[in-house]
């Protein structure tokens, strides 16, 4: 491969960049009008603008990306995440067009694309699954029934589901009827397919889940687990590896299981296996991304293996290199998204100007960011800014470098999870990896960050007012030295 075209923008664009720069391939971006000075842009070596801002006439323009790819003699396509990276169609017109898709087949995404699918397909291998069904429900009769088989509260779930949309946990039969008209118009505005299902709610579960990476020639490895229990939305914040929970025993046993699920489809690529893990560490297949994940940085150090040279390798038919017993962990890595939104006010997107846009540096941070002091957030795409990733020997020493790094990150002109962050750092239950997907449910409290923010004021006042005595009091030698001078000038 000679010529690599990155389908995507901010942060994941300019990272899978540098990996394709670092093996000598060149790169080429795409962005939209809305993009047009954005780093991922300024990095590549060449780029082209597809359209007006929205995702619809730019990014998600797979048709455009393809063309333009055929007139610049591009060789590959990498798709990031989101966008077009799970978009089997989009992959098939790739490789129709002479083109390298770097990520899984087509197949493969359509199994594990759909829920239903990726159970049914997993089925043979003697994975453990959450208690549910396989098959999409559609009449409010039938599925009370299988709520009553499978016990209260159940989750009401998308087969096409993802990003946490089209969920619904219902606690009692009666809301059962109206919970699943609900879900099921959300299924259908969210990714046009009304198809849901149900599974048993596990409550307080953790969110686990397996890196694997296969070859063309039947090999599969897994990468161990990131543990990524702090969400909002059913969506991750914060997510760190290895978990602080598992034992080696559990880890093996769900590592060989995700490589199972890999084999279920034939994967590929790099691809994340997800399970939850219940409180007798109990673990249950809930579904396998086909792309890199977001949370992706933190593997890479404890392994230190670069995941997106690894899909490069992969897709141009090399052989791993390595074999599982080749794989260690080393330390402990925590990342934090920081997004454009408003922990004070319900995780709300808060759109505005990166005023002020400074972060610390050092060998265990690691920071990915696509943007750049100065510009605006566009309103059009995710409200990720960056991710900031800290590294330690030991867990708690990552927590350390976390907290201290999101002390001297200084972000203006708008709100962001980075305040949020520093209560997840430093709170017990965290510390201790005693937490649950119901951390934020049960702990945050929007107070905290302003009882935060008002302690921060007063040890600001208290500062500014001891500052200020110490300077009275220099004064006050300054001059009676003088005074001591004047004296003995005069004398
Ligand atoms: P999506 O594809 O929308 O991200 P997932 O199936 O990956 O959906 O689930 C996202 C999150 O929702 C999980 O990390 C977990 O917090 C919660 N969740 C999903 N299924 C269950 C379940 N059966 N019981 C409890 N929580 C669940």
């Amino acid at each position: 491969m000679r010529k690599i075209l990155v389908a995507n923008r901010g942060e994941i664009a300019l990272r899978v960049m540098k990996s394709i720069k670092n093996m000598g391939i060149l790169t080429v971006a795409i962005y939209s009008e809305a993009d047009r000075e954005a780093p991922h842009v300024r990095f590549a070596d060449e780029a082209i603008c597809l359209g007006p801002p929205p995702s619809s006439q730019s990014y998600l323009r797979g048709d455009l990306i393809i063309s333009e790819a055929l007139k610049l003699g591009v060789d590959g396509i990498h798709p990031g995440y989101g966008f077009l990276s799970e978009n089997a169609a989009f992959a098939r017109a790739v490789v129709a067009a002479g083109i390298t898709f770097i990520g899984p087949s087509p197949e493969s995404m359509e199994v594990m694309g759909s829920k239903l699918a990726a159970k049914d397909a997993v089925k043979r291998y003697d994975i453990p699954m959450v208690p549910g069904i396989d098959e999409a429900v559609e009449d409010p009769e039938k599925a009370k029934a299988i709520a009553r088989e499978i016990g209260f509260p159940i989750l009401i779930k998308a087969s096409a589901g993802g990003g946490g949309k089209g969920m619904r946990i219902v606690e009692r039969e009666e809301e059962l009827e109206a919970q699943m008209e609900r879900a099921i118009s959300e299924a259908i505005s969210s990714f046009g397919d009304g198809a849901v299902f149900i599974e048993k709610y596990i409550t307080g579960p953790r969110h686990i889940e397996i890196q694997v990476l296969s070859d063309q020639h039947g090999n599969n490895l897994y990468l161990f687990e990131r543990e990524c229990s702090i969400q909002r939305r059913h969506q991750k914040v914060v997510e760190e590896a290895p978990s602080g929970v598992l034992t080696p025993e559990v880890r093996k046993a769900m590592g060989e299981d995700a490589v199972k699920v890999a084999k279920s489809c034939d994967y590929v690529g790099a691809g994340t296996v997800e399970f939850l893990l219940d409180s007798d560490m109990n673990y249950y297949f809930l579904e396998m991304n086909t792309r890199l994940q977001v949370e992706h940085p933190v593997t890479e150090w404890i392994t230190g293996i670069d995941l997106v040279e690894q899909q490069i390798r992969v897709a141009r038919g090399e052989k791993l290199a390595f074999r599982q017993e080749d794989l260690q962990i080393n330390g402990h890595a925590m990342e934090l998204r920081i997004y454009a939104e408003d922990p004070m006010n319900g995780f709300l997107p808060s759109i505005g100007t990166l005023e002020k846009f400074s972060y610390p540096t050092g060998p265990n941070i690691r920071l990915d960011s696509g943007y750049t002091e100065g510009m605006e957030i566009p309103i059009y795409y995710d409200p990720m800014i960056a991710k900031l990733v800290t590294y330690g020997h030991t867990r708690e020493a990552a927590c350390q470098e976390m907290v201290k790094a999101i002390q001297q990150f200084q972000v203006e002109g708008l709100a962001t999870t980075l305040p949020f962050g520093l209560f997840v750092f430093q709170h017990e239950a965290f510390l201790q990896a005693k937490f649950d997907t119901g951390f934020v449910g049960q702990y945050f409290k929007p107070e905290h960050l302003v009882e935060a923010k008002k302690a921060e004021a007063e040890v600001a006042a208290a500062l500014a007012v001891w500052l200020y005595e110490e300077e009275q009091k220099q004064l006050k030698v300054v001059g009676s030295v003088k005074s001591n001078w004047k004296g003995r000038l005069g004398s």
